[in-house]
């Protein structure tokens, strides 16, 4: 593998907690294409790219010289393109994520000329409101999308709601609490799973994104439940919680979208 096959740069990276990481990274030398949000870029390193130290050993054999390449959503706007955003979790058995949680400002990496992927919001009606509903980094698809349509003057009444065990997990959290502020069509909601845990008792609701939307927390903001009539429901991220939801949705008379069969909710699993 030649140094310069690894087509990109690392612009920028912030741990965000131990672990979990939102990283910048821009073409050298050539374009990225268009893209729509809540579609994934594919990153790359060779195996004999370092780990990070709290990853445990590597028990898989790589191929030498072959790149070992993952999908991940990007999280900034299709708009502002002169650099993608992606917001990686640690993998500490894994292939790519310690080596990737390895890289510094500066570092190559390789970025595929691609970007795929039909999570968006192109066959959801321009009318129904929206739920994007994630776990973890699940968030970064729904970031693209509010990065891309608040600025452009979107009033689509539009809920996100995240999960995960700790406060601190919750990554994008000043941003979504400002676009929260600030957007009266906008709510934010979160919720963590682990609260006997934090430092500073939280004081937000505690279990998983399931309870957010038992609960009537968005009733309370919207002034009725969403419906299958009225919303459209994006899930993203832990395939568990996708199939949980998925199962609550279906009790609600909500139907899993497919080009061939239109419906409600559409899914991106990580796993
Ligand atoms: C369309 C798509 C978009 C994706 N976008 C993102 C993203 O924006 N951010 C991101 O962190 N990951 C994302 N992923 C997952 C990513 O592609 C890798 O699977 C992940 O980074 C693990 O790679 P690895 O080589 O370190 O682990 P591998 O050696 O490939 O091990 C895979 C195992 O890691 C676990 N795992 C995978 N992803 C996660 C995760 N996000 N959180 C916790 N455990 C996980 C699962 O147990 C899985 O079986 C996406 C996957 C798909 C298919």
């Amino acid at each position: 593998m030649r140094k310069m096959d690894l087509n990109a740069v690392v612009q920028q990276r912030v741990e965000v907690a131990p672990g979990l990481m939102v990283i910048r990274v821009v073409p050298d030398g050539w374009e990225l294409p268009d893209f729509t949000p809540g579609q994934f870029a594919v990153l790359g390193l060779p195996p004999d790219a370092p780990r990070c130290d709290i990853a445990d050993p590597d028990e898989e054999e790589h191929k030498p010289g072959k790149l070992i390449r993952r999908a991940y959503s990007i999280a900034s706007s299709s708009v502002a393109r002169e650099y993608l955003e992606l917001y990686i979790t640690l993998v500490r058995s894994g292939a790519l994520t310690p080596r990737l949680f390895a890289l510094e400002t500066g570092d190559r990496v390789w970025l595929g000329p691609k970007i795929s992927g039909r999570f968006t919001l192109d066959e959801a009606p321009d009318d129904a409101d929206l739920v994007l509903i994630a776990t973890g980094t699940g968030l970064a698809p729904y970031m693209s999308m509010l990065r891309t349509m608040l600025p452009q003057g979107d009033e689509r009444r539009i809920a996100v709601f995240l999960g995960a065990r700790h406060s601190w997990d919750l990554g994008y959290q000043s941003e979504l609490v400002t676009l929260d502020r600030m957007k009266p069509s906008f709510s934010y909601l979160s919720i963590i799973s682990r609260p006997a845990e934090e430092p500073v008792p939280w004081g937000g609701p505690a279990g998983y994104v399931q309870d957010l939307w038992r609960g009537d927390h968005l009733q309370r903001i919207w002034g009725s439940r969403p419906t299958p009539e009225s919303a459209r429901v994006f899930l993203c991220g832990n395939p568990a919680m996708i199939d949980d939801m998925a199962a609550i949705l279906a009790e609600e008379g909500f139907r899993e979208h497919s080009r061939k069969q239109p419906g409600h909710v559409f899914v991106e699993r990580y796993w």
